[in-house]
């Protein structure tokens, strides 16, 4: 075994840059990962820290950074089944699998997450009304645990800890690697549709209307009463009208500024102009990562709340009702004058994958991010959430920093199975938050 190299790094944050931890020892898996034989405190993987608040971090225990443990070590790709390291990226397997015809069957809006951390979070994407969550698409990965033992799990083999972990915020081990199913696609592109709506009601006849499309998702103008957006609608086409250009960042964010640049006024006007700016309707070809990742394009763009960071918010709220619920949401935000600079709609399927902890299901979900003010920000995210409570929903743990005991509880059916196949040597900041020991 070859020994991990061990980094004394003084913080290590998340995406929102919001909470910001310490932890006391970073390990640095290399290509043949393995638990350590010690460590201090606590263990917890650490994906690529594209968790918006602090599920990925653990302040005073170990940290297990795994993105040097990125080797694709099977494909099969008549049948389109790859076993990858953890560590490897959403963005690099599909730069593999695409020249075979293949692409990762659910991605999240950025191709920076590592496969162990979308598994940890049972990742969805634009096409949860289809295909589900990443979860459903796992044949099998293996666990490795703090007691020194190993295990492949699968629905069928270890189903208990296959289930516990995934959706399982990197709480019962250590994932090595990971067996995915990938989806068959023509190419590189997709045929776009996109189309302004009016408001809310508009926006679930859309929903309802398009469940042939493959992905399907809106962006909300939250600066307007009525929750008007632009709904987009996609398909994977054959079409060879020009080269796919490369998924890269084109601009990178030099610096933080010691200050947010999104504030109410500079939210609504952009939230007004971009509304503005798009046609009723256009139909465009777009590549792949022009249209799952266009926020990729910008390197760094978390950077733009300054140092105090931001917080998102992601909730799903069930149906019949969730469009209501979603237009309460709207309501509080306005009233308390903290518009969402980015905000997301989408209309969720009923397909699951089973993890005890999983988020993805059933409804309309609403993502919001608003910079971090301290006291203000807090109070509003906690009225956000209990109407979400008390309209049935859930509260995104990957999005979040601010969570209570109470959504935590509301998540989950499963929490008594979880906790029998948790790890207790594995802890987050976010587990201490929402569930301290007495
Ligand atoms: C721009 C942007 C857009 C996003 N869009 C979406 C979206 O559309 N849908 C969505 O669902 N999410 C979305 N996210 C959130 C993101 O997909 C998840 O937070 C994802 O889990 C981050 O992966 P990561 O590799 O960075 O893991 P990290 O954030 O580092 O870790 C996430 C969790 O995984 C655990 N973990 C990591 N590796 C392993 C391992 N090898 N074994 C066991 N546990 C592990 C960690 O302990 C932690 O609990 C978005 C994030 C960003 C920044």
């Amino acid at each position: 075994m070859t020994q991990p190299t061990v980094e004394s790094l003084v913080t290590y944050d998340s995406w929102g840059h919001y909470p910001v931890s310490t932890p006391s020892q970073v390990i640095v898996l290399d290509e043949q990962p393995e638990l350590p034989a010690r460590w201090e405190a606590t263990l917890l993987p650490y994906g690529n820290g594209c968790s918006y608040g602090d599920v990925c971090l653990n302040n005073g225990g170990t940290l297990l950074v795994t993105r040097a443990a990125n080797t694709l070590l099977d494909a099969d790709w008549e049948r389109g089944v790859v076993r990858c390291q953890a560590g490897m990226t959403i963005g690099d397997l599909n730069s593999a699998s695409l020249p075979h015809g293949w692409l990762v069957p659910v991605t999240p809006g950025t191709q920076l997450v590592t496969l162990g951390g979308a598994l940890a979070n049972d990742v969805h994407g634009k096409n949860h009304h289809g295909a589900g969550s990443f979860g459903c698409h796992i044949r099998c990965f293996e666990l490795m645990r703090s007691d020194g033992s190993t295990r492949i799990c699968s629905a069928n083999k270890h189903a208990e800890f296959f289930f516990g972990t995934i959706g399982g915020l990197g709480l019962t081990g250590l994932v090595s690697w990971v067996e995915l199913a990938l989806k068959r696609v023509p190419g590189p592109w997709l045929e776009v549709e996109t189309i302004k709506y009016a408001d809310l009601d508009e926006f679930a006849r859309l929903s309802d209307e398009s469940m042939d499309f493959e992905y399907a998702v809106a962006w909300i103008d939250c600066s307007s009463p009525n929750g008007r957006g632009v709904f987009q609608r996609a398909n994977h086409v054959a079409t060879r009208t020009r080269r796919a250009p490369e998924s890269r960042t084109r601009f990178e964010l030099p610096f933080t500024p010691s200050f947010s640049l999104v504030g109410s006024v500079t939210t609504t006007l952009f939230n007004a102009a971009y509304f503005g700016a798009r046609r009723s309707r256009a139909l465009a070809i777009r590549s792949s990562g022009e249209f799952f990742y266009p926020l990729d394009n910008v390197g760094g763009w978390n950077r733009i709340y300054g140092r105090r960071g931001f917080v998102q918010f992601q909730c799903v709220i069930p149906n019949p009702g969730g469009y209501a619920g979603v237009a309460r949401l709207l309501t509080l935000m306005r009233t308390s004058r903290m518009g969402s600079f980015l905000t997301v709609l989408k209309h969720m399927g009923e397909k699951r994958s089973g993890g005890y902890l999983s988020f993805p299901r059933s409804g309309v979900t609403l993502a919001v991010d608003f910079p971090f003010r301290g006291e203000p920000t807090q109070r509003l995210l906690a009225r956000l959430e209990d109407e979400v409570l008390s309209s049935g929903g859930a509260v995104y743990p990957a999005k979040d920093a601010l969570m209570s005991n109470a959504a935590f509880e509301a998540l989950s059916d499963c929490h008594d199975e979880f906790t029998a196949v948790r790890d207790r040597a594995f802890e987050s900041d976010f587990i201490r938050r929402v569930q301290p020991r007495p």
